[in-house]
């Protein structure tokens, strides 16, 4: 049984005072880490009073983004080094927004995956389709490039950490989700790509969520689905209450 793991993505909002009242509210009251694995993936100047406030409880911290070098004149950036030393648990990769507007290739997300495991971070790599992929019948064939790129030369061990969310652009903020039955089989077919270019042990140990109007209404439908491992939240992961009910339906 693959464990489920509930990661909200803040992106770019809150200051840190809403930040805090959030991990204040948030922290005991999700369920064990036995359970489901609760993370929140936080701006950058928010990351080391959260690490800190969240400390010997099961709600973790990513951020969502990072470098792929360890220091040097990047000026802007963040690295790898800078995260571990915060206590920063997890990261989330090439999400479509980095991809989309900051130009993020697969290259540099493969590069920031080897940097990630390097550095003891646990990565949340983001693949998906746009709406004209998915009008053209492309899904399947781009998330499958998306995903050999990303994960190209981790040994058998780290892909079984890796955590993949596949989120479908036209889903992101939307408000359209990909109903659950489409979501598991881009999901399903991911798996199946693992398993080809990695083991069959990888393959059902990789987890794989789901992204793209996640909400408390939907969450259970999805997350019942075969080969969908948790989700990667936005919009509904900004209020604590429903980032709480996200994680309970990860039970
Ligand atoms: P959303 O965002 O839940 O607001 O659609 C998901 C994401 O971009 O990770």
């Amino acid at each position: 049984m693959r464990k489920q793991v509930i990661a909200g993505n803040w992106k770019m909002n809150k200051v840190l005072n809403e930040a805090e009242q959030f991990v204040q509210t948030a922290k005991n009251e999700v369920p064990s880490e036995e359970q489901v694995e609760s993370v929140v993936c936080a701006p950058y100047p928010f990351l080391h009073t959260l690490v800190k406030e969240t400390e010997g409880t099961p709600l973790k911290v990513g951020a969502q983004n990072m470098h792929f070098e360890e220091s040097g004149a990047f000026t802007g950036e963040v690295s790898p080094v800078m995260l571990k030393d915060l206590g920063v648990s997890y990261v989330v990769l090439g999400h479509s927004e980095r991809r989309e507007l900051f130009g993020e290739t697969d290259q540099d997300v493969n590069k920031k995956v080897h940097a990630a495991f390097k550095h003891d971070l646990t990565p949340i790599v983001c693949v998906g389709e746009t709406l004209e992929q998915r009008e053209n019948n492309e899904t399947m064939n781009h998330v499958e490039s998306q995903v050999k790129n990303a994960l190209d030369g981790l040994s058998d061990e780290q892909v079984k950490q890796v955590i993949i969310a596949y989120e479908p652009i036209w889903a992101i903020g939307t408000g359209k989700t990909s109903s659950a039955e489409d979501a598991n089989e881009v999901c399903s077919h991911i798996r199946n790509v693992v398993r080809a270019f990695s083991s069959e042990e990888a393959a059902e140990a990789v987890r794989i969520q789901y992204g793209g109007s996640v909400k408390p209404a939907n969450v259970d439908e999805l997350l019942n689905q075969s080969d969908i491992d948790g989700a990667l939240v936005g919009g509904a992961s900004m209020e604590a209450d429903s980032f709480l009910k996200l994680v309970e339906a990860g039970k």
